[in-house]
């Protein structure tokens, strides 16, 4: 038969799905013996039920009545009893913990008898009137559904009234007439009384908390975070425990260690005379844990000595809630607690030294993620006020520019010199000529997949987003905060979008500390926990992983950085960029070249120039592989634009010269060669089999510039990648012309110059033929964001900002295709290709070169596909070293202390 109804006695932690994150919780405390005031957990399954049928679930009625009697029978009075009550919280808990829920109920079974008897065994009238005062108050608001702000609104006028500055200096008539106002206040809106019986308090509670699984802004927070919609939430009911008795009283949070750095040692915050949310509500200030130390050493001594069982038991930084009742200390809630990325690595490094983590838990315990949140520049932390706002960290790294309220302002005063931060509502693809301007993007609405959002990422930008507090007048050009700063355009912010912060005026910036060590070892004492942590969870993941991690880089200075970073080759150097610049000139003329006399003069005066570029590269990466893309992109993004050409020339003649002729033969080429989608267009191999001497040239360049390094003595390994092709014969054809070359070359210089040739796999019918284009590949490197392109039909650059964030919000994709790979359809291309291309060739070697090589989730597909290696930008090798051994990890008992 089916449970609904566990006592705190019966569960544990790893029954979070069924009891919620809170009595999961509540129930190992209990197991270990820690004070926690008794009580029970309604479970999720009947959360499920009753939203499913609008009933509670048969028995479910019967089973709260025992374990209630249970309760009474321990505590020696029954709830609400007239002359001793005993009352209860009602709080909810799902799974993972989540706004918008229906808040803590404390205090049920109050009424108008028993909050005499409670004035009477408390030896506290002022207690009984308060506590009842807040039960009317929680239960009208959140059960009965009136607004709140009614209920402040009626202490304020009291307050008023008594000239009491805080709630303190009311007094046990000043509540007890409160109680009455808010009774009424419930009449009057609701047309019901506040329920006198504690079972229908308590009945009523139980079930507003089901309902509340659905309330608006919970079901906005799921969609946000893709929590699925039917886990249904837990309630936990328990006998209340009081720290508003007297001085003697208090309650606190505390964390078992810093959650900011990681560093050990008990951090928290305490307020004597409070009951339940007083603590964070700011109402009263609060005393540091060492405070109490001083005012209660004993209950000071055992909230240590249990914070010491929990950090152990649970072998993690943990954050408790507890109360002091009377000098009784009691334990209300613990959870494995939430951490900046500095403290996850700091806590990961130091739980291994002490022994209660393995290396490869604390592994497991960081993520790729937060490496690259430590990897961007930081505001200095020890320079940051009281932020002007909040929202959702939408996109990270830290920004400093004036703020400007629409797109063109933004361009504008981007064009003369300026920094600015782009503020909307929130943003549209219309924006987009303002979001490339601007240093940061700040909104004041949506979420973490809105437009601003999903774009800001996508161009690397800072963005925060859904600053709710912030009203933005975009007509009259200025924001205004919540305490009514008014903020006019022009004025300076600074945006952290790793936190989700805004500041008023300039936040100095500081470097990131992972990176000064990456680069060149140097360690300053205060970033030494952090960067050893990091060096170490790098060392590990190195040690254990099984994919590669090379870097996509086309210069020596980044061939050199993606070394320093951890890189163990290049897996893909692009050589478009050598044709840029000075040298488009020569690309102009090999493009416009009549005879082969022609295009060969231009080409023989690249060929020095590509030497040299690979000689260099080559020397950085010394002794690891180099892969080398053949030339890719349409050649016409060589030439000068097209409509410039035409304006240029219809301007001259319109001033009745003549147009300079080589203007109009480089029209007459533009036109020639004007592609309506030139990402399908002539472009990758097709241009090595339709431009004579081209793939000669850039081959001899690579053999040449290997004979140099191994004449200088070093140990060049090149290999030359062949991209866009779709069939085997587009490969052999051009392996042919490379092979000539390599022989040439090898008998030119007496040396033997061999460079394994491979394909990149970017076309649906590649990975569809890997077993026949294998026969003439050594080794495949997926072209992630071509193949997604292709597979899905999306030409990026014309897809993400125009509906991108409609499908993300509608649910067709959970993250865009292009930043984490998408499984099911390009995946299950890749899958085919590593499977036939592995048939045909069995050492074929296989990688990524994409930007999803860098992108923690798409990692971890690679590897279980198979892959020998991702590569990605040299600033995401190490968050690709640490999830490729992360990965490996996965699946396997990383608690295993081997
Ligand atoms: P949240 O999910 O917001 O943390 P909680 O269920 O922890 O909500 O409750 C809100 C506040 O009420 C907390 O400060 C908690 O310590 C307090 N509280 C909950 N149950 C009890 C209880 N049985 N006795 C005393 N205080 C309680
Ligand atoms: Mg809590
Ligand atoms: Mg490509």
């Amino acid at each position: 038969m089916v449970r609904y109804v566990y006592d705190f006695t019966e569960g544990g932690r790893d029954q979070a799905g069924l009891l919620g994150g809170k009595g999961s919780n509540l129930a190992e405390m209990t197991r270990l013996g820690l004070p926690v005031p008794p009580g029970f957990t309604l479970t999720t399954d009947a959360c499920r039920v009753f939203l499913a049928t609008g009933a509670e679930p048969d028995g479910m009625a019967r089973e709260v009545s025992e374990h209630l009697a249970a309760v009474e029978s321990a505590a020696g009075r029954r709830l609400g009893q007239p002359d001793d009550p005993l009352l209860l919280s009602v709080r909810s808990g799902a799974r993972f913990s989540m706004p918008g829920m229906m808040e803590t109920i404390l205090d049920i079974g109050l009424n108008d008898d028993s909050v005499l008897g409670l004035a009477k065994v408390s030896g506290n009238e002022r207690f009984a009137w308060d506590s009842y005062r807040r039960l009317v108050q929680m239960f009208g608001s959140t059960v009965m559904g009136v607004d709140g702000a009614l209920f402040e609104q009626a202490l304020a006028l009291l307050k008023d009234l008594r000239g009491a500055p805080d709630d303190v200096h009311l007094d046990a008539a000043d509540l007890a007439q409160l109680v009455e106002t808010y009774k009424n206040l419930i009449h009057l809106e609701t047309g019901e009384y506040f329920p006198q019986s504690p079972a229908e308090q308590l009945r009523r509670a139980i079930l507003a908390v089901f309902r509340s699984w659905n309330a608006e802004r919970a079901r906005l927070y799921r969609r946000r975070e893709h929590i699925p919609d039917d886990l249904g939430t837990a309630v936990n009911v328990q006998r209340m425990v009081f720290g508003n008795l007297g001085p003697d009283s208090g309650s606190g949070v505390a964390f078992t260690r810093d959650p900011a750095t990681g560093r050990p040692g008990l951090y928290g915050d305490y307020l004597q005379n409070a009951q339940g949310e007083d603590v964070v509500s700011g109402i009263r200030n609060t005393v540091s844990l060492t405070d109490l130390e001083r005012l209660d050493p004993r209950s000071y001594a055992q909230l240590r000595e249990h914070m010491e069982t929990l950090e152990r038991h649970y072998r993690d930084l943990c954050d408790i809630e507890f109360t002091i009742e009377r000098g009784t200390l009691w334990m209300l809630q613990t959870r494995v607690g939430k951490r900046t990325a500095e403290a996850a690595f700091a806590i990961a490094a130091e739980l291994t030294d002490e022994g209660l983590v393995t290396a490869d838990e604390a592994l497991a315990r960081v993520s790729g993620e937060e490496l690259a949140r430590l990897m961007f520049p930081r505001f200095d932390s020890t320079a940051t006020g009281e932020p002007l706002a909040h929202g959702i960290a939408a996109s990270p790294g830290a920004a400093v520019g004036a703020a400007v309220f629409d797109s063109a302002e933004a361009v504008r005063r981007a064009a003369a010199g300026d920094k600015v931060v782009l503020v909307r509502q929130e943003t549209t693809p219309d924006d987009l000529p303002g979001m490339v301007a601007a240093q940061a993007v700040l909104t004041s609405r949506g979420g973490k997949t809105s437009h601003a959002a999903v774009v800001a990422r996508g161009m690397g930008k800072v963005c925060v987003c859904g600053a709710e507090e912030l009203a933005v007048d975009t007509g009259a050009r200025r924001l205004t905060t919540r305490d009514g700063t008014v903020v006019e355009e022009g004025t300076v912010l600074s945006v952290d979008g790793s936190a989700g912060a805004v500041y008023l005026g300039t936040v100095p910036l500081a470097d990131s500390a992972v990176i000064r060590y990456l680069e060149d070892g140097a360690v300053d004492e205060a970033s030494a926990p952090v960067v050893d942590a990091v060096a170490r969870a790098l060392d590990r993941a190195d040690t254990v992983s099984r994919l590669e991690v090379r870097a996509n880089a086309d210069t020596p200075e980044d061939a050199a950085r993606a070394r320093r970073f951890g890189a163990r080759g290049i897996g893909l150097c692009r050589t478009e960029h050598m044709f840029l610049g000075e040298r488009r000139k020569l690309v102009e003329e090999m493009i416009l070249a009549v005879s082969d006399a022609e295009r060969d003069r231009a080409l023989q005066a690249l060929l020095p120039l590509q030497r040299q570029d690979f000689a260099g590269i080559l020397e950085a990466m010394d002794g690891l592989p180099v892969t080398i893309r053949l030339l890719d992109p349409p050649l016409h993004e060589f030439l000068p634009d097209r409509t410039e050409l035409a304006t240029r020339i219809a301007a001259t003649e319109a001033r009745g010269d003549r147009p300079d002729p080589h203007d109009a033969e480089l029209l007459d080429a533009v036109n020639r060669m004007h592609e309506e989608n030139p990402m399908l267009g002539l472009r990758g191999v097709r241009l090595g089999l339709v431009v004579p001497g081209l793939v000669a040239m850039q081959v001899r360049a690579v053999a040449e510039a290997v004979v140099a390094r191994t004449r200088a003595g070093g140990a060049p390994r090149a290999e030359i990648m062949v991209p866009l092709v779709g069939d085997v014969t587009e490969l052999r054809l051009v392996r042919e012309d490379v092979a000539r070359v390599l022989a040439e070359v090898s008998e030119e210089s007496g040396a033997a110059v061999g460079c394994p040739v491979g394909t990149m796999i970017e076309l649906p019918r590649a990975a569809l033929t890997a077993g026949r284009i294998a026969e003439e590949a050594e080794f495949f490197s997926f072209g992630t964001n071509d193949l997604t392109q292709t597979t899905w039909g999306f030409s990026r650059d014309d897809v993400e900002a125009a509906f991108f964030s409609a499908y993300l919000d509608k649910g067709v994709f959970p993250a865009s295709p292009f930043e984490t790979i998408d499984r099911d359809g390009v995946g299950r291309l890749v899958r085919i290709a590593v499977e036939e291309g592995r048939a045909t060739r069995p050492d074929l070697k296989i990688g990524v070169c994409g930007e999803h090589g860098g992108d923690p989730e798409s990692v971890h597909f690679f590897h279980t596909a198979g892959l020998d290696y991702v590569s990605c930008s040299p600033f995401r090798v190490p968050v690709a070293r640490l999830e490729a051994g992360r990965a490996a990890l996965e699946g396997t008992d990383v608690s295993d202390t081997r």
